[in-house]
């Protein structure tokens, strides 16, 4: 048995709901084969570009084209130059090395969206590249599926008309479509190449690699593997998507999700979890913008590779090409950071139930330290009625708590009966966070806790021991000798052993159901996040002790296949 004394915690912890969230319930996908490219949104909707850079880190020049409907890429063009431009084909203004889709106040140069097109179409780019050198402001252009050379860039219709008669060119004055990019060296108004693929073909971008090392670029302060594609889905500005081999991906994503300095094994357990997260994730909730996952905790925290670290990339490349299904099907990768000695049923947290999302007793957890080993509260009957009233709930003056929890001990329902007689009830996983306040500094930090008067003297009288049926009522004022042979008061309800004259045996402790009327309650209990799946610090605990990843993965995720 553990004792647990709680303690205060000092820490007030504003991002602590956050592990709430980062484990979102998607439909499991099925498993079609593994996926090769993934599609990660970086910029996007409210937040699309005017204008997008990209610079060398590994690697020199680009090739452009597009990524086809089986995620390859196609080339049709390429560029030695390192620094890069895509802008929307739009009046871009250059003003101090920046580009803007308005006129700045300072004094700047134009790049214009009209341009002489010479009437002669190409079947390649070598062919219509090697032609635009014979023009001044020549450039290649690639527009619905052919090949031309355009020659200058006009703010005005009737400016490139003016030109062309000027210059007596065999061509037309004329603008590409909404979804046209132009591709620029950065910071001058040089054009190196112009794509307009229409509605459904983007502009898409491949850095060409350096010797034996896969190219690597900059883009807006974070270094990517891979390639980008920049769609004008609505015809306005780019969205800017990163097209990257699933397992660099993961190298950009493990160490946002897991300390990489923790033990290899329980990196590779959360490099397969967050793999066969993507993998489940296909053509998700971000479709309609053309991409797979976003970079926010909302899906999965990633910023490209400046996070990435040896043993974590290690722990991705060891487990290249493994995943964790269920009956055919991408498990659903739940996880949290530490479950305080008990995970759950999904159902009890969640909405549906999981075959493979079954809770149990923890018994690895313990054997680090956590940083919320156990944590505890008090909270006036007043402080819960202006809490409740804070998040909307129009409650009178609270007056008794009634706790469930579940058969693992961990917080099922509670319900607050105000002194109006009404009853307000919050199951799993609102059970689990409608006492939580940054107003108040009181937090519950998972679905492990218990809640029971302040003042234990009210309840001494209904502390009892049935030896029948192994139940206490309350463990208010109970005792028990911890290991330095001091007697500490048992902190939760729960399952305990005690001996008895033939060993030790296992009693359950439940104080579930009853009312609880008080003035002050003590809400004591342990670990951070959601309790379901994998506890994080459970998975260092086994990696310590000299578990394997798949041991992890199989303790946590009752009945999965890995591999
Ligand atoms: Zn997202």
């Amino acid at each position: 048995m553990k004792i647990r004394i709680a303690r205060k915690s000092a820490a007030v912890l504003m991002i602590s709901l956050l592990l709430y969230l980062v484990s979102p319930a998607l439909p499991a996908g099925a498993a079609e084969g593994p996926p090769g490219m993934v599609r990660i949104g970086l910029y996007w909707g409210d937040n699309a570009l005017s204008s997008a850079n990209l610079l060398n880190y590994v690697g020199g020049g680009y090739r452009f084209g597009y990524f086809d409907s089986n995620r390859s890429f196609v080339e049709l063009a390429s560029t030695g130059e390192k620094a890069i431009t895509m802008l929307k084909d739009w009046s871009m203004y250059l003003s101090g090395g920046k580009y803007y889709d308005s006129k700045p106040s300072s004094s700047y140069e134009t790049i214009g969206c009209y341009h002489i097109r010479l009437n002669t179409a190409y079947d390649t780019y070598a062919e219509a590249a090697a032609a635009a050198q014979s023009y001044s402001g020549g450039f290649a252009a690639y527009h619905s599926g052919k090949f031309y050379v355009c020659a200058g860039s006009y703010a005005s219709y009737d400016e490139a008309c003016a030109d062309l008669s000027a210059r007596g060119l065999d061509g037309t004055a004329m603008t590409a479509s909404q979804y046209c990019v132009t591709v620029v060296a950065t910071g001058t108004t040089k054009i190196l190449f112009q794509f307009d693929g229409g509605k459904d073909r983007s502009l898409g971008v491949m850095p060409i690699a350096g010797e034996g090392e896969k190219a690597q670029t900059w883009f807006k302060g974070y270094k990517y593997y891979g390639g980008f594609q920049y769609a004008r889905l609505t015809g306005e500005n780019l969205t800017v998507v990163n097209f990257i081999d699933i397992d660099d991906y993961i190298k950009g994503v493990l160490p946002y999700e897991m300390n990489p300095e923790w033990p290899l094994e329980a990196l590779k357990a959360q490099a397969v979890a967050a793999r066969t997260y993507t993998a489940a994730s296909l053509d998700g909730k971000h479709k309609s913008y053309g991409f797979d996952l976003c970079p926010e905790p909302d899906c999965q925290t990633y910023r490209g590779t400046n996070g990435a670290a040896e043993l974590s990339d290690r722990a991705v490349d060891e487990t290249a090409g493994i995943y964790m299904t269920y009956e055919g099907r991408y498990a659903q990768t739940y996880y949290h950071s530490s479950d305080g000695g008990a995970t759950e049923n999904c159902e009890n947290v969640f909405n549906e139930a999981i075959p493979y999302l079954r809770g149990k007793l923890d018994p690895y957890e313990r054997n680090v330290e956590t940083k919320h080993d156990s944590w505890s509260y008090t909270y006036t009957a007043k402080d819960i009625t202006g809490i409740l009233q804070l998040k909307g709930y129009k409650c009178g003056n609270i007056v008794a708590v009634t706790p469930v929890y579940t058969e693992l001990g961990n917080i099922y329902s509670l319900t607050f009966l105000d002194d109006k007689g009404v009853s307000w009830t919050f199951s799993k996983y609102s059970a689990g966070s409608i006492l939580y306040s940054q107003t108040y500094g009181k937090y519950t930090y998972s679905q492990r806790f218990t809640i029971r008067a302040e003042n234990g003297d009210a309840d001494v009288s209904s502390v009892y021991v049935n030896s029948a049926a192994n139940q206490i009522e309350d463990t208010s004022g109970l005792y028990a000798i911890g290991s330095g042979g001091i007697a500490v008061p048992i902190g939760g309800l729960g399952k305990y052993s005690v001996v008895t004259a033939s060993g030790t045996e296992t009693i359950s402790v439940s104080g579930s159901g009853k009312a609880i009327y008080a003035d002050s309650y003590v809400v004591s209990g342990s670990g951070w996040g959601h309790n379901v799946g994998m506890s994080q610090y459970g998975a260092k605990a086994m990696a310590e002790m000299g578990y394997g990843y798949a041991d992890i993965l199989n303790f946590y995720f009752t009945g999965v296949q890995i591999g």
